[in-house]
């Protein structure tokens, strides 16, 4: 069998990827191997424009979030599932030192169409130094949208050997290709043809859900950690960080830290009911890494995303065809040529 593409790795890069290819005219297979701690399948699936203690506008936050709900219905409609949904996210300002850098820069014209300041008390949780509404945000259900891609998409369910690849035939196993894309996520630690170049790092997220009642549910509230409301009381709650971290079994120390932390957060009693983990692909400079092979001209990577990739991908993907394809370059900060 012959494909334009062959795509190695089926979570959100090597998904979003395989339909923006089909979308253009060109075949397309994606090779992907069960894995249960796949960073997609884990993901608390949110999106979020302005991040961090400095509450930073993201990078091309302004290029990345204002399409992002079309993108996703559209992609719904194609993959006939629900997945996406645009809701309100509420950081809690956990204290005055906090409530005061907001304040130093709250004119700044870059937060007009992200978020604005209130004072409202929000049941349950600690509230009193204020509230920033973060605007353009949602949160995706991986796990419904990994569900669709599996049942829609053209896909061999098998892990893809390294050595059994033929790159001056462009044949593997039965297939023979036009291209070849990696997108295996922090697995790509495994690929030969990328580690010559840069390393992926594997940082470890851990995530817990508990049962709690007594806070609205129609948000999503962001502190010391992210709570996410799940539905029958639960709530997702997140996420810890730790770099060249690869084991796949959650810790008792992370549990204990995402708990501490919840408690700064919320005021109402919990149940612990979940406790579990998976590894985000990172890159050195934190930035995504796409681009070709230095010496092989039909093979691609998409890789890098950290813990952005569902607001992030869409428009990557879209730039990383127009590369392939017509040959527009990358945007610089994410051409892996920067570490060739
Ligand atoms: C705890 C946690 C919370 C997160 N929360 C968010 C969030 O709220 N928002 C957000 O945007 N991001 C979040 N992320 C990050 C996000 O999950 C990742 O950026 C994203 O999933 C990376 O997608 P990917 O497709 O590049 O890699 P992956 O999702 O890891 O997919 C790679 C796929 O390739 C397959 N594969 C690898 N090697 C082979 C092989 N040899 N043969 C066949 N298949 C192979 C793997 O099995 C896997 O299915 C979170 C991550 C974690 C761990």
């Amino acid at each position: 069998m012959n494909v334009d593409y062959l795509i190695i790795g089926g979570g959100i890069s090597g998904r979003l990827l395989q339909m923006e290819l089909m979308d253009r005219g060109y075949s397309t297979l994606v090779y992907d191997k069960w894995n249960e701690n796949q960073s997609t399948r884990v993901a608390a699936g949110l999106v979020n424009p302005v991040v961090g203690k400095y509450f930073t506008v993201g990078w091309r936050s302004d290029q990345y979030f204002p399409s992002l709900a079309n993108y996703y219905q559209r992609l719904e409609t194609r993959l006939k599932s629900s997945f996406f949904s645009s809701r309100p996210m509420k950081r809690i300002i956990a204290n005055a030192g906090e409530q005061n850098r907001w304040l130093s820069k709250a004119h700044l014209d870059k937060y007009n169409n992200f978020c604005s300041f209130s004072h409202d008390q929000i049941p349950g949780l600690n509230t009193s130094f204020g509230i920033l509404n973060i605007y353009l945000a949602g949160e995706m259900d991986t796990k419904a949208f990994l569900k669709a891609c599996n049942t829609m998409l053209p896909t061999e369910s098998d892990s893809f050997d390294y050595s059994k690849l033929d790159t001056d035939q462009k044949k593997y196993q039965n297939f023979s290709y036009d291209k070849i894309v990696f997108c295996e996520g922090y697995e790509a630690v495994k690929n030969p043809y990328l580690n010559d170049y840069v390393k992926i790092i594997p940082t470890k997220g851990e995530i817990i859900e508990i049962r709690a009642k007594g806070i609205p549910e129609d948000t999503i509230y962001l502190g010391p950690v992210f709570i996410q409301f799940m539905g029958d009381d639960l709530w997702r709650v997140g996420a810890t960080y730790e770099q060249n971290q690869t084991s796949l079994e959650p810790t008792t120390a992370m549990k204990e830290e995402l708990e501490s932390r919840l408690r700064k957060l919320i005021n109402v009693p919990y149940e612990l009911v979940n406790h579990y983990c998976g590894i985000r692909p990172a890159s050195p400079d934190r930035k995504p890494i796409l681009g070709m092979h230095p010496a092989i001209d039909s093979m691609y990577f998409v890789n890098g995303m950290g813990s952005k990739a569902i607001s992030m991908a869409p428009l990557l993907v879209q730039e990383m065809t127009d590369y392939m394809e017509q040959g527009i370059p990358l945007p610089t900060e994410v051409d892996i040529k920067r570490f060739c």
